[in-house]
């Protein structure tokens, strides 16, 4: 099951890296057909095995030996992992399914608002889905997913309205988290994204990657975020549970 779950995760990930160069310049991601960025030349199935073909051609194309970014093996890559991890976490079930859909979309959010510093609508939507999913699925669930709808919405508009720092995209993104995740989960990502934020800056401000004055985009905090929370979001709050009290 754990290899099939990263194959699967590789496969995505390929179809990821379409998406991430794609829905940003507002084609679409199920055709023309791959082909390569260089010469052109439509890429077959054969040609877009992940990770392999990287590997077999040294980086190049295969048609005109251009050569082309290990990016994409990484993304493909790291998907995989994503997918195996929730494969050892929820095993083959409702939520491990969900959640592979859900940690590739944010894996994509999170890379497009780092070259672009944007967080398409499309993938709001997206993400507005698998809320709804889960609902249909648990309907008990319904009004804590609301109340976390409306309360991913609150706090980020208030945020964004006070220190400037976020965009339109990211009060959306925590307001569809809101929906998926409910009450609990928003505001454990509130606070992680913040959390790790801060670390991440600190770490690209003290390695003189990023100076105080770059803008360094929000949205792959929360997206690490609510990733954390799908993976130990229960422990972590039990531990703090029981610290304070
Ligand atoms: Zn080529």
């Amino acid at each position: 099951m754990l290899v099939m779950f990263f194959i699967y995760g590789l496969v995505i990930g390929s179809f990821l890296n379409v998406c991430i160069f794609r829905i940003p310049e507002g084609i679409s991601v199920i055709s023309p057909n791959s082909s390569c960025s260089s010469c052109g030349h439509r890429l077959y199935f054969r040609d877009m095995i992940p990770v392999v073909n990287y590997i077999a051609n040294n980086g190049r194309c295969r048609y005109c030996n251009a050569s082309y970014s290990v990016q994409y093996s990484i993304i493909e890559f790291l998907n995989a992992v994503l997918y195996l991890m929730i494969a050892l976490k929820h095993g083959w079930s409702f939520y491990g399914a969900v959640y592979c859909i859900l940690a590739s979309l944010l894996l994509t959010v999170s890379l497009i608002d780092i070259k672009y510093m944007i967080i398409p609508d499309s993938l709001n939507v997206v993400g507005a889905v698998i809320g709804a999913i889960i609902i249909i699925y648990d309907s008990s669930l319904i009004w804590d997913k609301f109340i976390g709808f409306a309360v991913g919405f609150s706090i980020f508009s208030v945020l964004a309205f006070f220190t400037g720092a976020m965009g339109g995209g990211d009060i959306k993104l925590m307001t569809t988290l809101g929906l998926i995740f409910g009450v609990k989960g928003i505001l454990f990502i509130t606070v992680f994204s913040f959390f790790i934020g801060a670390l991440v800056c600190a770490g690209l401000i003290a390695l003189k990657i990023k100076s105080m004055k770059d803008k360094i985009p929000f949205g792959p905090f929360i997206c690490m975020a609510a990733l954390l929370y799908i993976f130990c979001g229960n422990e972590i709050i039990k531990v703090y549970l029981k610290l304070i009290w």
